[in-house]
């Protein structure tokens, strides 16, 4: 991972590791309804429908999945959907519910109505995963006590809860599983007047003033993902305080990207590593096992992160071998010459 001379923070934006600096500036920023969650109106609709159908009705919310690249407000979304319900929210992952137990004591502790959060719940193991089933559908959870000619089936009744699923994998997910939500929200990368109109708020949460065009500059680089947009904008607060004054204008915006090793092109270095690699295995296809190797970069932060932008670029493609050079991929590298990545 690439060094920054005096910065805190690694130049490659990583899927998962953040330092607790970064988590506490992103609650911070964190949209708190719907009016805040910004440049997601299509999802905002049947939401907004299926709250005031439940309501009527006096039921919870159905259950919802909400799919999407790290980092587009997936929990964002679920925190401004228990505001708008006036309910509490409880947060857990996948990886968390290690075993049906730990399922069963937060479960059983669910305030009617109020809403439960697994994070990279297809990370879930399997056999919790069933335990949920009952709970999504009855809510109850069904147990086997002992075994042979003793064992006994114990029920337990819990209060009607909505379970919202958050997943960088939708396709992991088993048809099984998949059917059980009632609604699916797919978050899509977001247009730079949508990452500006976020950047705003945020800017002015922080106090600090920003040149439009510099705006503009920030909210192009973002590649589509909010949070990128405000760790770029987090940078660019840190230049500015040190040299103008916290004004971020333009000279600071590109001093900052100078700073992180973004270049002209939006790319950072970790990229130019991967378009590179492909080149030296001639286009490829190179599997995505051997890519991380060869970039040193987590197989998630390739798949989730660098990936989805190179492809959206048209750089590079994955297909059913691995992944290939596209021909604007060779000719950028082209371009680029032998610059040091
Ligand atoms: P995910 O759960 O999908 O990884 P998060 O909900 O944690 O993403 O969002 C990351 C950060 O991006 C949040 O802290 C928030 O500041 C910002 N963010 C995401 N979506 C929006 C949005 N629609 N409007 C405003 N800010 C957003």
């Amino acid at each position: 991972m690439g060094k920054m001379g005096g910065m805190d923070q690694p130049s490659t934006f990583t899927a998962h590791d953040y330092a607790g600096g970064e988590k506490e500036f992103e609650r911070g920023l964190r949209p708190r309804d719907f009016a805040e969650f910004l440049g997601q109106e299509p999802l905002l609709e049947p939401l907004k429908l299926m709250i005031q159908a439940a309501s009527e009705r006096g039921d919870a919310l159905e259950h919802l999945l909400f799919s999407g690249l790290p980092g587009l407000g997936k929990t964002s979304l679920g925190f401004a959907l228990a505001k708008e319900m006036g309910v509490p929210m409880k947060v857990t992952s996948g990886p968390a519910l290690e075993r049906a137990k730990d399922l069963v004591g937060i479960l059983s502790q669910l305030e009617e109505h109020s809403i439960l959060f697994i994070d990279e719940i297809h990370r879930l193991p399997t056999v919790v995963e069933e335990y949920l089933y009952g709970a999504m559908e009855r809510f109850q959870l069904e147990f086997t006590l002992d075994q042979g000619v003793h064992a006994r089936l114990l029920k337990l009744d819990l209060k009607p809860f909505t379970l919202v699923g958050a997943t960088t994998r939708e396709a992991m997910l088993t048809a099984a599983f998949r059917s059980r939500f009632g609604h699916v929200a797919r978050f899509e990368p977001y247009s730079p007047p949508a990452l500006a109109q976020i950047l705003r708020r945020s800017a002015s949460i922080l106090a600090v003033d920003m040149d439009d065009d510099a705006l503009t500059l920030l909210s192009s680089h973002a590649r589509g993902v909010p949070r990128i947009a405000n760790r770029l904008l987090r940078r660019a607060r840190d230049v500015a305080q040190i040299e103008n004054n916290m004004r971020i204008d333009l000279a600071v915006a590109q001093r900052t990207f100078g700073i992180l090793g973004i270049d002209e092109n939006g790319l950072e270095r970790a990229d130019v590593r991967v378009l590179r690699c492909l080149a030296q295995a001639n286009g490829g296809p190179l599997g995505l096992k051997s890519l991380a190797v060869a970039v040193e970069e987590a197989e998630d932060t390739i798949e989730d992160v660098l990936e989805p932008w190179l492809i959206r670029k048209g750089y590079l493609s994955r297909t059913p071998q691995g992944r290939i050079l596209l021909d604007p991929g060779w000719e950028l590298l082209q371009r680029l010459g032998n610059e040091p990545s």
